[in-house]
């Protein structure tokens, strides 16, 4: 076996474990391999080894490594989980069939006409600023339901998800909570939180996908 089935195999019995822990189904979390920085023969790699969920943060460069797999591997999912510009929206709804990233009402404009223009739906999430942090990107918490009333009542958008990264320096697990519970209040069925230092404590949380990069490929360079 490959390095990276090996270690896509143990990520998957440890997330299988913590969602039995939780009692809840494994299948219920989906691991998505978080790729940016890494090469395309690394993506080639995840891809042989039966793996075909992955997020990139950076359109540009999703673009230059997918593009060509995507007639080869029908099954490939791809996220965004990086921030988007207005201007590369089109790109990214051609792209991507997961946007996880929306979180501003010009975003929210830009992408409704994208997927206008474009006949292409990708199921978007509400990126949430979960600690009130003031360099991070994504709604605060309280402007969530006018955000989601704003996203559905003038654009006409259906979001599907929530999605989150915690303070570094705390306990996750209550910011995980406070995202699981919002999601639950409004009805959205996905929940895409923890990464490779905390997807434990997000799966006990709830989370339905977890972004896995340094655990599955090493530091990034
Ligand atoms: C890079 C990144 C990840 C993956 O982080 P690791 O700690 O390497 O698992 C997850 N989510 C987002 C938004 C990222 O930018």
């Amino acid at each position: 076996m490959s390095d990276i089935a090996e270690k896509l195999n143990a990520l998957r019995a440890q997330i299988n474990a913590a969602a039995n822990a939780a009692e809840r189904d494994p299948a219920s979390v989906k691991l998505i391999a978080i790729s940016k920085f890494q090469p395309r023969e690394v993506v080639f790699d995840v891809l042989s080894a039966g793996h075909s969920f992955f997020g990139e943060s950076r359109v540009q460069e999703a673009q230059k490594k997918f593009a060509p797999l995507r007639a080869l591997h029908p099954s490939l999912e791809l996220h965004l989980i990086g921030p988007l510009q207005t201007n590369k929206a089109e790109e990214a709804v051609a792209l991507f069939d997961v946007i996880q990233t929306l979180d501003r009402p010009k975003l929210a404009a830009a992408l409704a006409a994208a997927m206008e223009k474009r006949g292409k739906t990708p199921r978007l999430y509400v990126e949430v600023n979960i600690g009130n942090e003031p360099q991070k990107a994504g709604v605060p918490l309280r402007e969530l339901e006018s955000f989601l009333r704003l996203c559905h009542a003038d654009y006409g958008l259906s979001i599907q998800g929530l999605m989150c990264l915690p303070p570094q320096t705390e306990d996750p697990t209550p910011f995980f909570s406070a995202l699981k519970e919002r999601a639950d209040f409004h009805g959205l069925p996905y929940l895409s939180m923890g990464m490779s230092a905390d997807f434990d404590a997000a799966i006990r949380a709830g989370a339905t996908e977890v972004r896995i990069g340094s655990a599955l490929f090493g530091a990034r360079r």
